[in-house]
Order: C-alpha cells, then sequence, then structure tokens
C-alpha cells in the first residue's frame, strides 16, 4: 500500500502536495518497467511529469499497457526523432497576439492562463509548454500583468467567446480565476467564457462545491475537458461532473485519438456510451497531431474514419463527436464524406453504406 498517511483523498492542494515525480514514488504504485524507468532517466532536462495520487490509482499495477499508464508514465517513444514532428503543429505561437492570446478565429480566441498542470499529459498537444522543462514559450511570462491581454479582447469586440486555458487553468485558486472571470464578464461583448479543464478526469477533487458556486456567478460559462478511456469515468470523475453541471455548467468531452489507449471502436464506444450516462457531452474527436514527443501516439486518419463509420448511425446522435485534426490552417473535420455528386444529381449515403439520391432544387 502506498505511503500515503499525510494524504488527504479529497483534497485537491493535498493530492497535488503528493504527487508522484520519482522513480521511487512511483514504485509505490506499479512494477516500473526497464523502458519507462528508461524513460524517466532520459526526462531529466527535457520533460515534466507528474501524477497525482488519484490518477496513480487508476494505473494497472501490473500492465504496462494500461491506457492510464501510457497517458501518465514517460516513456522511450518521447525521446525518438520521428519523421515531420514539430514542437507547434497548430500554430499557437504563429496566433499568439500577446503573452496570453492566441487569435487564430474569427470570434473566439484562447486565453493562455498558466502552464502548470496536476498531471503532465505525455500526449499532450503543447507538450512544448507544458512538459518542456525549459518553460521557453510561456512559463517565463506566466506572472507578467494581465493588462495587455484584457485590453486586447477589449479593442476587438468580434471576440464573443473565450476559452481559459494552458496548461490547466483550474490550477490557479478559486480567488485568482474569479479575479480572471470576473474581469471578462466587464467586457460587453464576451457572451461567453469557456474554460478548458482536465481537472474532472485527473483530480476531481479540484471540482469543489466553491469553485462552481464561484463560477455560477459569471454565466454563460461552459467547461470542455478530456477524457479519452472508459477506466477515467469514475464515481469521483462522474461527482466532479454532476457538480460542475448542476450549477449550470455544460461539461462537453474533447478525446484524442490515441495509439494503445483508445483507437479501436469497441474502446471508442464505451467511452462515449459512459459518458452519456454521466451527461457529459462528446464534442470532438482529435487526430493525435504530430508533435515531438508525441508521434509514437499517432494512429492513421483511415483508423480514426473506420471508428467513426462505426459510430455514426450506430450510437446515439449526440454520443458521437466530430472527428477533427487540428492545423495551422485551424480545425479541419476528417469524418465520411456522406454527399456525392454526378451527373445524375446528389447522392446521399447512410450508415450502412446505403446510397439513395435526393432532389435538390
Ligand atoms: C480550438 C481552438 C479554439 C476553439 O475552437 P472551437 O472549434 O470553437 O472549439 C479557439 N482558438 C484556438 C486557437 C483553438 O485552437
Ligand atoms: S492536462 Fe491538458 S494541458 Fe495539461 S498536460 Fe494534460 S493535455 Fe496538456
Amino acid at each position: 500500500m502506498p505511503k500515503t498517511q499525510e494524504l488527504v483523498w479529497t483534497d485537491w492542494r493535498s493530492q497535488l502536495k503528493h504527487r508522484i515525480d520519482t522513480l521511487e514514488a512511483l514504485r509505490e504504485w506499479i512494477t516500473v518497467t526497464p523502458e519507462e524507468e528508461q524513460a524517466i532517466a532520459d526526462a531529466v532536462g527535457k520533460y515534466r511529469w507528474s501524477i497525482t495520487p488519484y490518477y496513480a490509482s487508476l494505473m494497472d499495477k501490473e500492465d504496462p499497457n494500461c491506457p492510464i499508464r501510457l497517458q501518465a508514465v514517460p516513456h522511450p517513444n518521447e525521446f525518438r526523432s520521428y519523421p515531420g514532428a514539430d514542437p507547434d503543429p497548430v500554430g499557437d505561437t504563429i496566433y499568439r497576439k500577446t503573452n496570453r492570446v492566441v487569435h487564430k478565429y474569427p470570434d473566439r480566441i484562447i486565453l493562455l492562463v498558466t502552464e502548470a498542470c496536476a498531471i503532465y499529459c505525455r500526449h499532450c498537444t503543447r507538450k512544448f509548454h507544458t512538459t518542456d522543462l525549459e518553460g521557453t514559450y510561456f512559463e517565463s511570462s506566466e506572472a507578467a500583468s494581465w493588462e495587455q491581454d484584457f485590453a486586447y479582447i477589449a479593442s476587438h469586440p468580434e471576440i464573443r467567446d473565450v476559452l481559459l486555458t494552458g496548461g490547466d487553468p483550474l490550477t490557479y485558486s478559486d480567488e485568482k480565476l474569479e479575479l480572471i472571470v470576473s474581469r471578462l464578464r466587464k467586457i460587453p461583448h464576451v457572451e461567453i467564457i469557456r474554460i478548458g479543464s482536465r481537472y474532472p478526469v485527473l483530480l476531481p477533487q479540484r471540482i469543489t462545491p466553491a469553485l462552481c458556486s464561484m463560477l455560477e456567478q459569471y454565466h454563460p460559462i461552459w467547461l470542455n475537458t478530456h477524457f479519452n478511456h472508459v477506466k477515467e469515468i469514475t464515481p469521483e470523475a462522474a461527482a466532479a461532473c454532476d457538480r460542475l453541471l448542476r450549477h449550470g455548467i455544460p461539461v462537453q468531452n474533447q478525446t484524442v485519438l490515441l495509439k494503445g489507449v483508445n483507437d479501436s471502436l469497441q474502446a471508442m464506444q464505451a467511452l462515449l456510451k459512459e459518458l452519456l450516462k454521466i451527461r457529459v457531452r462528446p464534442y470532438y474527436l482529435y487526430h493525435c497531431d504530430n508533435v515531438t514527443g508525441v508521434s509514437h501516439f499517432m494512429t492513421s486518419i483511415e483508423k480514426g474514419r473506420e471508428i467513426m463509420r462505426g459510430l455514426l448511425g450506430h450510437m446515439t446522435g449526440f454520443a458521437v463527436p466530430q472527428y477533427i485534426v487540428t492545423t495551422k490552417l485551424g480545425k479541419i473535420p476528417l469524418w465520411e464524406e456522406q454527399l456525392h455528386q454526378d451527373e445524375q444529381g446528389i447522392w446521399l449515403e447512410n450508415y450502412k453504406g446505403e446510397a439513395m439520391r435526393i432532389d435538390d432544387w
């Protein structure tokens, strides 16, 4: 049994304080393989890693291919080089307008709050600034004044949707978050505020009644989270989502298609079904980007389309996420083409592959 005497399981700060970030501590939870041990050694000076006791408790002690372990424990493949890998394939650095604002789409922005996370997911799209130890992208300026960021938003009336992200914005205290959210609420053209947080999955204890009551004062607030595997849907995670929902905060899910974690129809269906049971709506299924240090998680687009073909029409309409690849040109849908045009007109195809022609005036 892991040494957790002083750990107060239900207290998020205590979970953070007792994060596992040494080989010795990890050994209290799992039988570390020689490969994992090597990767932990190689990560020194290169990539951060840490795991909350809560998430560690979901890891299979003996199975190195456990989907929870693959997302949290360093792996030697992170240090291999892969063709075409890029630290920032989605181009956040290109669209960054101020220290915290990334303005890529006409009506919405992301606002970088912190680069800290409770767990440094091995597959993070922003691995270069969350997991990367150099901290050159954002960490060094995380403490800078917010005035320029707020001024940018205030002077761009087309911005009606602000998405707090990072890192995980819920790493900040309720007080610090309230300063940010209340300030955004004072900008009349900011219609909706979104929070991107993986804490319902990694640290559900963070979703306290106090946090939810604070956020509720600044509606409309939406929250997008990031469940990748059905094993992550625990009673604690379900309760965290339930608290958000009861305070009027819709919870949606963004999954990343990850090799070995969820790249089978069966794994994806199990996840999506369970999400509906906890009233979390599937939003995006992201194709894994060729991010430096993450490439080993990539599947083929054909694999993703095959999974989508197994979902569309076979499951509740809103159980089916949109399959998207994020590029420097933005998010681009990758799902099946259901419409074809020829001399006879427009043909539609259903989920069974049956085609019919429709009249198009
Ligand atoms: C993903 C993303 C958004 C939000 O896009 P939605 O499709 O509305 O969820 C906004 N800005 C940036 C830079 C993004 O990467
Ligand atoms: S919680 Fe999100 S931002 Fe943080 S490491 Fe994981 S995927 Fe990246």
